[in-house]
């Protein structure tokens, strides 16, 4: 290995853990050159005398750390070197990502049916109105009445809707001429207003599709600034970190599409599980392809990059049907327009990344900041957070129209 070779110019820790807060209680015996020795001790090195596996981009050139203690690497998280940035961007994203989530979570309201629709509510209105008068009669209508409530009170969203009104308004005139009381037939009325009010009844829409989604940005971006923190450790932690990498990226991907699939498709179970069990699998599949050591060699690159390029190209699919299927809804349009701004944060974000650009035109000038990677990392966070945007308009679709 050269890497000691390489590596000449870092100075190796020395002994135990504690050196760094004993610095200034040292003995007058260990000398001034020595607390000079642990103030250099971790230098940052250049390109050129890195180890092999931590030669990625020869445009930066400098300000590398490598192979430093796990203590030390874990410190540099506050230190200035060619990292710091590309740490601090995703890690800065996961928070907000998290913040996203705890807002999601209790502060975005399920927007009820307030206000039943027109059409629902004389629906409600004429069926009920047919279906009185063939019901048996009933001449305790307080009863009848409080029977009803009771049941209708364990539907809370339909409280809002007025039926006791309704209801008291037809009944009376159906059964006017009643006049005996019938436990059973007091039953079979309830299940008749309840089987005909059942289909009109719009539930909570589920939030799963949405949090599988913020949980993957979440691994994603975590992952991606530990990686870029710990990689330098050692080859054997940077391969662990690179495939963490690797699966935060499919996981970030797959989860994308949960919230456009499931929400487009909640009325057609058919293509909802076809792209859900789709991209579920892709993203399995990628998952452990790269766990395969050969995953992350050069000549695997453009497999790499197609398989991610591909999952991702996949999300036109879906979203061009939803198109077809509700090109008259405001909704289906509002969120295209988010997906298409997302796809293009992405799309400059690989670009970038994989010209690196600004680095190649001036190697040197944005070790530190400016550089390919960090831009790739605001992108994709600009990327998800669009999504994000996305995911709330369908929430609110979905709620107030249901299927
Ligand atoms: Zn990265």
């Amino acid at each position: 290995m050269d890497r000691n070779e390489g590596n000449s110019d870092v100075v190796k820790s020395t002994g135990g853990s504690n050196e760094n807060e004993t610095l200034l209680c040292d003995s007058p015996g260990d000398g001034k050159g020595k607390r000079l020795w642990k103030k250099v001790k971790y230098q940052l090195v250049e390109y050129h005398s890195l180890p092999a596996y931590l030669k990625d981009n020869e445009y930066i050139l400098g300000h590398y750390r490598a192979e430093w203690p796990l203590k030390q690497v874990l410190l540099s998280v506050f230190t200035i070197h060619n990292e710091t940035l590309n740490v601090w961007t995703h890690l800065i994203g996961f928070f907000l990502f998290l913040s996203l989530t705890i807002y999601t979570a209790t502060k975005v309201p399920y927007v009820q049916n307030s206000v039943m629709k027109t059409a629902d509510y004389q629906k409600l209105h004429a069926e009920l109105m047919t279906c009185l008068p063939s019901l048996p009669h009933m001449p305790d209508m307080q009863r009848l009445r409080e029977e009803l409530k009771t049941s209708i009170d364990l539907l809370p969203s339909l409280s809002n809707w007025h039926i006791m009104e309704l209801l008291s308004n037809c009944i009376p005139e159906s059964l006017s001429h009643s006049n005996h009381t019938d436990i059973c037939v007091l039953r079979s009325m309830k299940e008749d207003v309840a089987n005909i009010i059942a289909p009109l009844l719009v539930r909570p829409i589920t939030r799963w599709p949405f949090f599988a989604f913020l949980c993957g940005a979440m691994f994603c971006l975590l992952s991606s600034s530990t990686c870029h923190l710990l990689s330098c450790h050692s080859e054997r932690l940077s391969y662990i970190m690179l495939r963490l990498d690797y699966a935060g990226i499919a996981a970030l991907i797959s989860t994308s599409f949960y919230p456009p699939v499931y929400y487009s498709f909640m009325c057609y179970p058919f293509f909802c599980n076809l792209y859900m069990g789709f991209i579920t699998l892709l993203g399995i599949g990628t998952i452990l392809a790269s766990l395969l050591p050969v995953f992350q060699t050069p000549q695997y690159r453009n497999f790499r990059a197609g398989l991610f390029f591909g999952m991702g190209f996949s999300g036109a699919a879906p979203i061009l049907h939803k198109l077809i299927l509700f090109w008259h809804q405001p909704e289906a349009l509002h969120t295209t327009g988010y997906e298409v701004l997302m796809g293009v944060f992405y799309g400059v974000g690989a670009l970038v990344y994989a010209m690196r650009i600004p680095e190649k035109w001036s190697p040197g000038k944005f070790d530190i900041a400016g550089h390919s990677h960090q831009l790739f990392h605001v992108l994709v966070v600009a990327g998800a957070y669009t999504h994000y945007q996305a995911g709330l308009v369908y929430l609110r679709w979905r709620d107030v129209q249901g299927c």
